[in-house]
């Protein structure tokens, strides 16, 4: 088992995977430079011309989405569809299909199936966390026919251990769904619920051998990422995209 840290870089303004790109996929996050993704702060209309740039801008002709809902159903796509799907996990097995999360703390977690060309994007807050949305979306692919152990996986930008406090509530929750271990408590007294290691520890469970995390906080990781948790002074923040694509 191999957990490979930090290798993401910073390329054209966006933030991208080099082992999962190793594979022949197009695999990232955008930043603010792209604008935001999606979400309710920005207008919609906005966001959908920011999507569609970062798509033709990669080689694709759209971003394919489903409307995300803190929760863990798995969509198998072929192609975009309007209107999205309901769901926190997608996968496809097609060449030019540009799978989208939107994420602003929350976990993306993109993996690719080399052997089978399978792709796959979620989404892993605390709640899809809890729910465990990652197992999910390996379990949807073990089942068209992936080995576990052949999947390699990407934890993206997101809230990490430095910056992600839970109340006492959330905490309870987190432990009530045998996850414990990663609550922890700080010197001030805070609980620390670590989306990264709970999320390597159910794909690991499952048996996916290579994982990478990206370790870029967005809360802490620097301006140039929106942060739910860190908004502006004003209440504003954007959403970026965690995105996975294989070109035709
Ligand atoms: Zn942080």
């Amino acid at each position: 088992m191999s957990v490979i840290t930090s290798t993401w870089v910073e390329r054209d303004g966006l933030l991208r995977s080099p082992l999962l790109e190793r594979y022949h996929v197009t695999a990232g996050f955008t930043t603010r430079t792209q604008g935001s993704m999606g979400g309710s702060v920005f207008s919609l209309d906005e966001q959908d011309r920011n999507r569609l740039a970062l798509a033709r801008g990669l080689g694709f002709e759209t971003v394919a989405r489903v409307r995300q809902v803190h929760g863990n159903t798995v969509v198998h796509l072929d192609r975009a569809v309007e209107p999205w799907p309901e769901g926190d996990a997608m996968w496809t097995d097609r060449t030019g299909v540009l799978l989208g999360i939107a994420a602003a703390d929350c976990v993306p977690i993109l993996l690719v199936d080399p052997s089978s060309g399978r792709i796959g994007a979620a989404h892993a807050g605390w709640q899809g966390t809890r729910l465990r949305v990652a197992q999910a979306l390996v379990r949807a692919l073990v089942g068209a026919g992936s080995r576990a152990s052949g999947i390699v996986a990407s934890i993206g930008p997101s809230i990490g251990p430095c910056c992600y406090t839970v109340d006492a509530e959330r905490a309870e929750l987190v432990g009530a769904s045998g996850q414990g271990a990663h609550l922890r408590q700080r010197p001030d007294g805070a609980t620390v619920f670590d989306l990264w290691t709970a999320n390597v520890a159910q794909l690991r469970d499952l048996g996916v051998e290579s994982i990478e995390v990206s370790r870029i906080c967005t809360q802490s990781g620097g301006h140039d990422l929106w942060s739910y948790r860190g908004r502006d002074p004003d209440g504003r923040y954007g959403t970026q995209l965690g995105f996975i694509g294989r070109r035709g």
